[in-house]
């Protein structure tokens, strides 16, 4: 789509005095993210770079981007802080990237909630709303660098799902802005239900510029290890935690053979012991360590968050969602991942089954979190990668045992989680986005429409 005939200069000139890059290593910088996780994706999306990048500062800095895109007719691709694992800030059209890290504003923290602009980082937005005595309900382990409009846009679940569900789940997300690309842009306010005509959309029906999100009490959670001698028993215990009578924020277990890539944990994670990690409530930690014990656990660490800085220790959410997998990768390329939720009930004989089954060419690693209001298991493994073809027949044998699979190897929404076509999505991106110009390739319903 992007024609190569374009000017880029004159078009960055219309943007003044916005900062805008045409050319050198920042445009391919900017047209990465954690797609690297993937040998397919770093392979298929290498090429994919944008042509401009521009960092608005304000709404409508936004609209003046839009508006100037739907002129010239180029693709748009918003990004936050790139971390997403799907290559979903990827330019692959090239285009324009719209850089969102300087909208960055706390707006207002109110008892329960707080509005932010959607470039903020998640981590900056967190010590905001820590100075007012409460906490967000959920965010992934990239929080330093992840920005809010990216984690609502790309991201699913986190750290915190195991108390307040998934990022759909009713009021965690509560209102958002989105601006329109058109030639006349436009400021749609959502609310309520309608958030989920734009949340996972990955960028391709709207620009989100603010954002009103839950909030709940600050506590001081404790950071556990807990070893098991088998993966079944740590699994056992996970589930009886999984209920709420332990009050937590964080609940994962990962089998042994991750213990070689926390090496800077020592003895907390030894190499012949399976490791759970959690986010405990202080006035739950003793109701945890008695059911940890009644599976055979031991525990190896528990600190408040200052006193692992103190210790220069990780936090337990730097052990959990896709850090394991990142752990791993620093160690050790041939490492690639998978991500799937267990049928319930949750079935530990089946997990024991396919440990058995698969040996040493995948390491388990789950996360208890909740959905819709009941308790769930998902499971990122931490695959040896050989072929495509090898994921593939590895997803299927996951599939007959009845587990949904999020395949981590594709770009469109559609084919990763959500498996159908979301037609509200696309009702929503005719009205926001009617050239299609919004991150092209990642909503493989709207190119099929169009087809
Ligand atoms: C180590 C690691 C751990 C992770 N853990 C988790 C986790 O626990 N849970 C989880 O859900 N994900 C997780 N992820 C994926 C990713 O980090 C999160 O989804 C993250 O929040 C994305 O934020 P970002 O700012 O980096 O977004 P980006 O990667 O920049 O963008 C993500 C998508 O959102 C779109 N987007 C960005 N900003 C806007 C905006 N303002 N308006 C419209 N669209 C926008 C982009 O176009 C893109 O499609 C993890 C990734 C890594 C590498």
């Amino acid at each position: 789509m992007s024609d190569k005939n374009i000017d880029w200069n004159r078009l960055a000139d219309e943007l003044d005095p916005m900062r805008t890059v045409t050319s050198g290593g920042q445009l391919r910088g900017r047209s990465r993210d954690f797609s690297w996780y993937s040998p397919i994706l770093d392979v298929q999306l290498k090429d994919c770079i944008a042509n401009l990048i521009v960092f608005p500062h304000s709404e409508e800095d936004v609209m003046r981007v839009a508006a100037c895109v739907a002129r010239w007719r180029v693709p748009l691709t918003v990004r936050g802080g790139g971390t997403g694992n799907y290559g979903q800030c990827v330019p692959l059209q090239g285009g324009v990237v719209m850089d969102m890290t300087e909208l960055k504003r706390v707006i207002e923290v109110a008892p329960g909630s707080v509005r932010v602009e959607a470039g903020a980082r998640i981590g900056e937005l967190q010590e905001a709303v820590r100075a007012s005595g409460q906490d967000l309900l959920m965010f992934p382990s990239t929080l330093r660098v992840a920005t809010i409009g990216g984690f609502i846009a790309g991201g699913y679940a986190g750290i915190g799902s195991i108390r307040h569900g998934i990022l759909k789940d009713r009021d965690n997300v509560r209102g958002m802005r989105v601006v329109t690309v058109e030639d006349n842009p436009r400021v749609i306010e959502l609310r309520g239900a309608d958030i989920q005509k734009v949340h996972h959309a990955f960028g391709t029906n709207g620009i989100i510029t603010q954002l009103d999100l839950t909030l709940e009490p600050a506590q001081d959670w404790l950071h556990t290890i807990t070893l098991f001698e088998t993966y079944g028993d740590a699994l056992r215990f996970c589930t009886e935690a999984s209920t709420p009578a332990v009050d937590l924020y964080l609940l994962t277990s990962v089998e042994k053979g991750f213990a070689p890539f926390y090496a800077h944990l020592g003895e907390r994670f030894p190499l012949n012991r399976h490791a759970v990690f959690a986010m405990v409530s202080p006035r739950s930690i003793d109701a945890y360590r008695a059911l940890s014990a009644r599976h055979g656990g031991v525990e190896s660490l528990c600190m408040n968050a200052a006193a692992l800085e103190k210790h220069g220790l990780p936090p337990a959410y730097e052990c959990a969602y896709n850090h394991t997998t990142l752990q791993a990768l620093k160690t050790d390329r041939q490492w690639t991942y998978l991500q799937i939720a267990h049928a319930q009930p949750f079935d530990i004989a089946l997990c024991e089954e396919l440990a058995r089954q698969f040996g040493d060419e995948i390491y388990w690693h789950h996360e208890f979190a909740k959905q819709f209001g009941e308790y769930q298991v998902f499971g990122i493994p931490l695959v040896r990668y050989t072929t495509p073809q090898r994921q593939y027949e590895i997803m299927r044998v996951f599939e007959s045992h009845g587990c949904a699979t999020f395949d981590p190897h594709v770009v469109t929404i559609e084919d990763g989680g959500m498996k159908e076509i979301d037609l509200a999505q696309i009702d929503f991106k005719r009205l926001a986005d009617p050239h299609g110009l919004l991150n092209p390739g990642k909503m493989r319903g709207w190119d099929e429409l169009a087809a």
